[in-house]
């Protein structure tokens, strides 16, 4: 289709929501473009095994979840195309996608929005400095490195957790740091981390900074216990972020109401609004929505309900 062609709908995100999104507005004939942006695949596709995703008695891997989704999606006639949206005005209908200056924009009707959310980083300028050079936020990318060497997990939740467990195959030792004493996790996920002989666990304690900077190398971390006070430095060369993530909704701010953490308001999960008025054709999805539930599923949930009222809306104000 020549890209200046208005199109019934473009999906914004391929992780999970969005890909479900595709493969119901495909199978509604609507032959969506899903733009894959800079995270393709979204966050199952750094993750490893997905244990909960109904259907799959022993688990599946994320990245070949998110590869069956989009398989099923293209077969039935959606396009895919590595793409980042630069900007879009929301109160000029059809939408035209900026989609930068090498890119001609992309006219649409309708517009899903499921563009998930970001690794969270600390900010301290060492870790900033050693991205890359033993600083990550992806475990299944970047666990490989990390083998036999003594590492750091930081955060609490789930996502912890789960690159502490996983990393437990390549590193000697990880340790596990927690800026609170309250660890958020899932009480499963916890019990599997405490249980794992290769896990110590450090709570009340923040990192003030990652050594290694002029090394270009992670040689430890400077830390702080948040309750008495007292530095101390762990001699660590690897250091993983497990500390939650941000929502990729920042081109919306002004257009659509958002919360003060930057997710979508949404009514009936997928209808956003602009001072509480409903915003036509445009629907948000998935992770960028959704900070309660957070699931692949809940994911999936969603991204089949925007294409739905896509598909309603279309017959409602003509395609
Ligand atoms: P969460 O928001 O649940 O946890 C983030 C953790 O990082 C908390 O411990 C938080 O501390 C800490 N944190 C946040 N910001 C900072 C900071 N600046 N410095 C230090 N620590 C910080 O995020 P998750 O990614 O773990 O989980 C998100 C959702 O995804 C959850 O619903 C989770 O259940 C789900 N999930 C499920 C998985 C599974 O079932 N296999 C795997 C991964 C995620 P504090 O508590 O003090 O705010």
């Amino acid at each position: 289709m020549p890209e200046n062609k208005t199109r019934d709908t473009v999906i914004l995100g391929s992780g999970c929501s969005g890909l479900t999104a595709a493969i119901y507005a495909a199978r509604a004939n609507l032959k969506p473009l899903v733009l894959e942006g800079h995270e393709p695949g979204g966050q199952l596709s750094i993750t490893t095994l997905v244990e909960n995703f109904p259907g799959w008695p022993n688990g599946i891997q994320g990245p070949e979840l998110i590869e069956n989704m989009k398989q099923q999606a293209t077969r039935f006639g959606a396009e895919l195309t590595m793409a980042h949206l630069v900007s879009v005005d929301l109160s000029r209908h059809p939408y035209v996608l900026n989609l930068g200056a090498n890119r001609e924009p992309i006219h649409t009707r309708t517009l899903i929005i499921a563009s998930g959310a970001s690794a969270r980083w600390l900010n301290l300028p060492s870790e900033q400095a050693l991205i890359g050079h033993g600083v990550s936020s992806c475990a299944t990318c970047d666990g490989f490195f990390s083998s036999g060497k003594d590492i750091a997990v930081i955060g609490g939740g789930d996502s912890a957790m789960e690159e502490a467990l996983f990393l437990t195959r390549f590193a000697r030792s990880v340790t596990l740091i927690n800026r609170t004493a309250n660890f958020r996790a899932s009480r499963i996920m916890l019990e599997r981390a405490m249980a794992h002989a290769s896990i110590k666990f450090l709570p009340s304690t923040v990192v003030e900074e990652v050594l290694g900077v002029e090394q270009k190398d992670v040689r430890g971390l400077k830390l702080r216990n948040t309750v008495t006070g007292e530095r101390s430095e762990l001699p660590v060369q690897f250091m993983f972020l497990g500390i939650g993530h941000i929502p990729n909704a920042k081109m919306f701010d002004g257009q659509l109401d958002l919360d003060p953490d930057g997710y979508i308001l949404t009514q009936g999960n997928v209808f956003p609004a602009h001072n509480g008025q409903p915003v036509p054709g445009v629907f948000a999805c998935g992770d960028i929505q959704d900070r309660r539930y957070r699931q692949a599923i809940t994911a999936a949930g969603t991204g089949c309900m925007a294409a739905l009222e896509v598909e309603k809306w279309l017959e409602e104000h003509g395609r």
